[in-house]
């Protein structure tokens, strides 16, 4: 039976996992990270971690078809042009850094796609011929499938929802633009407008140091600061939401990520009110806004689905 690598790769760590078609492993390791790490080993860290793994499965070499990768983005291809926690790893091309140590063909798709393509194989998007997962973390991405397969662009970099400008005159993102959806919407823009607004608001006034799940708690609680911010970035997130309902027509959008997971249910309701409010009536109609299944296996799963989903093509 064919078998597949998975290697997910984070800021602090990496997870490596051998695994089949089904979405099942028969075994898994976490490997942590440093970013002091020269880029030869990183890759030979993965490398020995995936002949561990093997030997202690008892998976033949033959029955390995690929390794698939989530990695953080932006990438061009397979390899690593810039990111917030990895810099020491800049350039680093995944792909061929593993395939010549490993000798297996390496497909490598951004973490929000990868986590897509896991949804959509193996959780909430299983059956449907388009479906675009939408992450809502520290940033916001999008992983879609149009017609029945990955839509990853000219160089695997689409899916970037989260900076779509919806206010030039807004705050400025990471990526330096102003007003992009990130910038309003993630659990970093939340926290930050929670901070800015600490003094106004009787809930936030009497915490040391506001974090994300403050301005939630918050909002839960009814304190009328919160409820303007977490409203507010719902109702941003949702319009955003109805620009991919009317651009790619899906059968399903799924919501993951740890902001938009551990979120009340008021804020996915308001998030779905947006989203088909200011979708085509046409459009809105057969579009289903479903949770995210797959939750903390999203990471791994996701890169056993890059695999997979290569391997098929
Ligand atoms: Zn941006």
């Amino acid at each position: 039976m064919r078998k597949y690598v998975a290697v997910d790769v984070g800021g602090t760590k990496i997870a490596v996992g051998i695994g089949e078609e089904s979405g099942g492993f028969l075994g898994t390791s976490v490997l942590s990270t440093d970013t002091a790490w020269s880029q030869d080993k990183v890759l030979d860290h993965i490398a020995e971690t995936v002949n561990q793994l093997v030997s202690e499965t008892g998976v033949e070499r033959g029955q390995l078809m690929r390794l698939g990768l989530g990695s953080p983005g932006p990438l061009d291809g397979p390899r690593l042009l810039e990111t917030s926690n990895l810099h020491s790893w800049m350039g680093l091309n995944w792909e061929t850094g593993l395939a010549s140590r490993l000798n297996l063909p390496v497909s490598v798709q951004n973490d929000a796609t990868a986590a897509g393509l896991g949804e959509w194989l193996y959780g909430a998007g299983r059956g449907t011929e388009n479906c675009i997962y939408v992450t809502v973390s520290t940033g916001i991405g999008a992983g879609i499938v149009a017609s029945g397969r990955l839509y990853a662009g000219s160089r695997g970099n689409a899916g970037e929802f989260g900076h779509i400008v919806m206010d030039p005159s807004g705050p400025e993102c990471p990526a330096g633009h102003k007003g992009c959806l990130e910038s309003m919407a993630s659990g970093t823009a939340i926290r930050r407008q929670g901070q800015a607004k600490q003094p106004q608001s009787a809930y936030l006034t009497r915490l040391e140091a506001v974090e994300t799940k403050d301005v939630f708690d918050g909002y839960e609680a009814g304190d009328a600061v919160c409820r303007a911010i977490i409203e507010e970035a719902a109702d941003r997130l949702g319009l955003g939401l109805s620009y991919l309902i009317d651009l790619f027509n899906p059968e399903k959008i799924i919501l993951g990520g740890g902001v938009a997971t551990h979120a009340p249910a008021t804020y996915r309701e308001r998030v779905w009110n947006a989203a088909t409010l200011w979708s085509l009536k046409t459009m809105a109609a057969v579009v289903e806004l479903v949770p995210a299944q797959l939750g903390g296996d999203s990471g791994l799963k996701g890169a056993l689905a890059v695999a997979v989903t290569a391997h098929r093509e």
